[in-house]
This record gives structure tokens, C-alpha cells and sequence, in this order.
């Protein structure tokens, strides 16, 4: 039996970034994984994403604006194949980075499925480890419908591993993957239908973005099919799918692409033995400093629910270590006011409250918006014109800024700045103080 101070359960983004911390706070710590280091954010999430949004952008390069700006391409042909070599090759590179930097560190990495024997002992593969603290960090899994031949499609996981590229597809859900994985199947030329259940995706974000996103659709595509509930998936004679709706609708495709939400994965790990309350959802109960009910038992990340990046687990999983290892009593992660960018075609830029949102929480006559549209500068001297929309949400006599929102070029790499100065309770009169930075987008957020 071997112990430890720590052990993480999960490689993912929030053990290994607890892990890490603990051990340079001279901890003896361990990581186990059942699968590969990394977690979803490296191996099947951001970072596979990113890369095959980076291809899109590539093909949107070529195709769309390239001839305007002078070049007259022909594309001989695209290899799917390369693209998904390039973006393992990247992650195996990443794997590397991690083994080195547990070794820096001093952290054990353990290979194999950890489950609770008690609250101070996991067993994994037949050996037992023991430790004083011990962090929950198992993230999540994607779900399917229960309806019949859902197995027929495929998950996000499903996504990273497909080795041809679907010259149909059919991707079902409403929220950051069912957009992102639809603007990268129809930039790189599959025939792509996204498909939601209400009268749009991304509807619970603020509705500048959800309607221009809409509107970039019908202008550049992919399809959009709204009030659309899958009933069933069938497989046709040709190997085809048919994907058929409640209103009687129905569609053919290749490939049928489930983006329809995740669930916690701390189902099969004991937590039943040493007594973990779950919440209704089955995501694990934490306070505000990550704590179990069961003392010494942590949680980050997405299997409690919060909100579900990869910087939040980062984040929340070394705020654990600082106060458990490092003496910081009340450090702890502040939920509030977290920046997001949703890779869709263009990129949305999102922090705080929406227009809406804003409204019901101050009243409408403590509200102001300041709002600017515009064709991207990249995109408008070229006969593909794409509309850029900002927005400013402002509360109260000194206009702090509560909500800042985005959609259009650029948008991704924006934010993260505005972020700093939102979190510093930044005014509108902040914002204006700030010379522009000409000509780009950004600027338009301290000239409105
Ligand atoms: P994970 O990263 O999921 O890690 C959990 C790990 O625990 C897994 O490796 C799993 O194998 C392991 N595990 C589970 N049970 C056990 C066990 N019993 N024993 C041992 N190991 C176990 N977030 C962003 O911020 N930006 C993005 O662009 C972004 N894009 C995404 C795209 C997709 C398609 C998806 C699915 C997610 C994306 N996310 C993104 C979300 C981000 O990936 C997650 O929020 C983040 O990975 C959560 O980290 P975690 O540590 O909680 O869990
Ligand atoms: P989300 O929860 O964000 O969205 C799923 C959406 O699908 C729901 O909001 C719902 O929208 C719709 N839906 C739910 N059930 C069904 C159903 N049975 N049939 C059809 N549609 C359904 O989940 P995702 O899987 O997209 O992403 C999970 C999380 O991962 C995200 O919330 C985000 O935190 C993270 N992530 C972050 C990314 C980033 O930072 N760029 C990228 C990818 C993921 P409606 O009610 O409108 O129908």
C-alpha cells in the first residue's frame, strides 16, 4: 500500500492542475487516470476542437476570401486524414509536456481506474493507495437520447474519432459543441445540418448573439433546422442514416452527431461506500471551497456542475491546493463574471449578465446598452461581407459595465482583456478612457 498527501482522481484539466500545485507546495502527490492524461479538455474537447476550427478558418481562407484579395487557388485536395494526423501529432506532444512536467514536479501518475474502497483509500487495479486529501476531479461524459437507434450517431468523442470526413451530417443539440462541431464539419465541406429542438441555438445566451448566429447561418450556412425533437434514427439499405422528427419530418444523411448536453461521470466510483452526497443530477454537492460533505474529499471540475471549462477546473483545482498545502484559508473560486468564447463561425465572446438577464436583475430604467454592427474588416473587402456585433451592458448611474458581448472576427482573442478590466469592476467612463487601438475590432468597445 502506498501514501500519499494527495491523490487527484482524474487527469484531467483540474486534477493535474491541483496535483501540480500540491506537489510544488511539497506535497507527495498522485494523479490517476483510466484513460489518457489530459482529460476531455486535451484529448476529445478544446484542444482537437481548436485545432479543426483553425482548419475551418484555413478553408475559409481559401474559399471565401482569398480570391478578393488577389489569389486565384486551386485546391488540389483535402486530406481530413492529414488535419486528424497534425492534431494528434500536437497532442501526443502535449501527453509529453505533462509526463515532464509531473516528473519536475515530483507527482506519481497512476494508470488505471480509481474507485473508493474508504474515504482515505482507492483502489486501482488491484493495488491499494491511501492518502490524507483526496480530490474528485472525473469530469463528465457525453449523453445520447433515449430514443431508438440513437447509437446509431455519434457523440463529440465520436467526432475526434472519425477518419473520414462525412460528406453528410446531421449534428442534433443547441449549446457550445452542437455549434462548434456543425461550423467545423460545413467549413471544411460536408453538407451539414444543425439541427435544435427550440427556435434557435445558443437561445440562453444573450440574443444579439443567438440572432446573429442565426443570421450568419442562413448567409454562409450550415442549414439550420429549428423546432426539430428526433424521434428515431434508422439505418437504410446503403449504409445511410435517416433521422426522423416529431413533427414528421425526417432527413438523410451519413454520420448523426449527438450534442445534446453532458452528465457527471462519478457514478461507478463508490461514492455510495464513503457516503458523497450527489445533487438531484447526480453531480457531487461541494461548498464554496470545493468541500464534499466527507471530510478530506474535494471535487472540481465539471462533475459538480458550475460551469463546465477548462480554465474553471484550473483554476478552482489549484485555489484547492493553495488552501489545503499552502496556508490560504479562505482561498476559493470566484464563480462570478467568467469570460467564454464560443468557436463557432465567427467566433462569440461572452462575460457577465445579457441584455436580458440585466434587465430582470437591475430593472430595465437601471439598464444601458450601447450596441455597435459592422462588416469585419477582413470580410469586407471581399464579396463575403460578415457582420461583427458588440454589445455593452451598463448598471446602475456609473454605467459598471455587467455584461460585455460579442460575435464577429477577432472575437476570441478580444475578450480575455476586457475580461481584466470587468473583474476590476470597470465603469463605461473606464472603458472610454482607454485610447483605441486602430483599426480593429476591439476598439469599437471603447468608442461606442
Ligand atoms: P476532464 O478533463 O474530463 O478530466 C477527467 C478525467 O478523469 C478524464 O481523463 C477521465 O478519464 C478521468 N477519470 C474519470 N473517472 C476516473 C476514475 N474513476 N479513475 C481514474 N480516472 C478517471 N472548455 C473550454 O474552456 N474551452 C473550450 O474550447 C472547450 N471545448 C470543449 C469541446 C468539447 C467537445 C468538450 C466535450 C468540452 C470542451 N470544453 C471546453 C470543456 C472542458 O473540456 C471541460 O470543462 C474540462 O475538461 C473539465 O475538466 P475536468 O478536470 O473536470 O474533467
Ligand atoms: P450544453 O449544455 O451547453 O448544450 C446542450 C443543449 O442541447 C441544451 O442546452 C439544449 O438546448 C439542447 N438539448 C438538450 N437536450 C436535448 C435533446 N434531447 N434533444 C435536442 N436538443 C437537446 O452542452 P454541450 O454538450 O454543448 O456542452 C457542454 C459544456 O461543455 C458546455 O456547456 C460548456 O460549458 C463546455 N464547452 C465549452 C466550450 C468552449 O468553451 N468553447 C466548447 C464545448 C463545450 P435547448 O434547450 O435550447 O434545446
Amino acid at each position: 500500500m502506498t501514501h500519499f498527501d494527495y491523490i487527484c482522481i482524474g487527469g484531467g484539466s483540474g486534477g493535474i492542475a491541483s496535483a501540480n500545485r500540491a506537489a510544488k507546495h511539497g506535497k507527495k502527490a498522485a494523479v490517476i487516470e483510466a484513460t489518457a492524461v489530459g482529460g476531455t479538455c486535451v484529448n476529445v474537447g478544446c484542444v482537437p476542437k481548436k485545432v479543426m476550427w483553425f482548419g475551418a478558418h484555413v478553408a475559409e481562407a481559401i474559399n471565401l476570401y482569398a480570391p478578393d484579395y488577389g489569389f486565384d487557388v486551386t485546391v488540389n485536395n483535402f486530406s481530413w486524414q492529414t488535419l486528424v494526423d497534425s492534431r494528434e501529432a500536437y497532442i501526443k506532444r502535449i501527453h509529453g509536456s505533462y509526463g515532464n512536467m509531473f516528473k519536475n514536479n515530483g507527482v506519481t501518475l497512476i494508470e488505471g481506474f480509481a474507485t473508493f474502497v474508504d474515504k482515505n483509500t482507492v483502489e486501482v487495479g488491484g493495488k491499494l493507495y491511501t492518502a490524507d486529501h483526496i480530490l474528485i476531479a472525473t469530469g463528465g461524459r457525453p449523453v445520447k437520447p433515449n430514443i431508438p437507434g440513437a447509437d446509431l450517431g455519434i457523440d463529440s468523442n465520436g467526432f475526434f474519432e472519425l477518419n473520414e470526413q462525412p460528406k453528410r451530417a446531421v449534428v442534433v443539440g443547441a449549446g457550445y459543441i452542437a455549434v462548434e462541431l456543425a461550423g467545423v464539419l460545413h467549413a471544411l465541406g460536408t453538407e451539414t445540418e444543425l439541427v435544435v429542438r427550440k427556435h434557435a441555438p445558443l437561445r440562453n445566451f444573450d440574443s444579439m448573439l443567438s440572432d446573429t448566429l442565426v443570421e450568419l447561418m442562413a448567409q454562409d450556412g450550415p442549414s439550420l433546422r429549428t423546432h426539430a425533437t428526433p424521434t428515431q434514427v434508422l439505418k437504410n439499405a446503403d449504409g445511410s442514416l435517416t433521422i426522423e422528427f416529431e413533427n414528421g419530418d425526417s432527413v438523410e444523411t451519413d454520420c448523426v452527431i449527438w450534442a445534446i448536453g453532458r452528465e457527471p461521470a462519478n457514478d461507478n466510483i463508490g461514492l455510495d461506500k464513503i457516503g458523497v452526497e450527489l445533487n438531484e443530477r447526480g453531480y457531487i454537492k461541494v461548498d464554496k471551497y470545493q468541500n464534499t460533505n466527507v471530510e478530506g474529499i474535494y471535487a472540481v471540475g465539471d462533475n459538480i456542475g458550475y460551469v463546465e471549462l477548462t480554465p474553471v477546473a484550473v483554476k478552482s483545482g489549484r485555489l484547492l491546493s493553495e488552501r489545503l498545502f499552502n496556508g490560504q484559508t479562505d482561498a476559493h473560486m470566484d464563480y462570478s463574471l467568467i469570460p467564454t468564447v464560443v468557436f463557432s463561425h465567427p467566433p462569440i465572446g461572452t462575460m457577465g449578465l445579457s441584455e436580458e438577464e440585466a434587465k430582470s436583475e437591475y430593472g430595465e430604467e437601471n439598464i444601458t446598452v450601447y450596441k455597435s454592427g459592422f462588416a469585419a474588416m477582413y470580410t469586407a473587402v471581399t464579396k463575403h461581407r460578415q457582420m461583427t456585433r458588440m454589445k455593452i451592458v451598463c448598471a446602475g448611474e456609473n454605467q459598471k459595465v455587467v455584461g460585455l458581448h460579442g460575435i464577429g472576427f477577432g472575437m476570441d482573442e478580444i475578450l480575455q482583456g476586457f475580461g481584466v478590466a470587468m473583474k476590476m469592476g470597470a465603469t463605461k467612463a473606464d472603458f472610454d478612457a482607454c485610447v483605441a487601438i486602430h483599426p480593429t475590432s476591439g476598439e469599437e468597445y471603447v468608442t461606442m
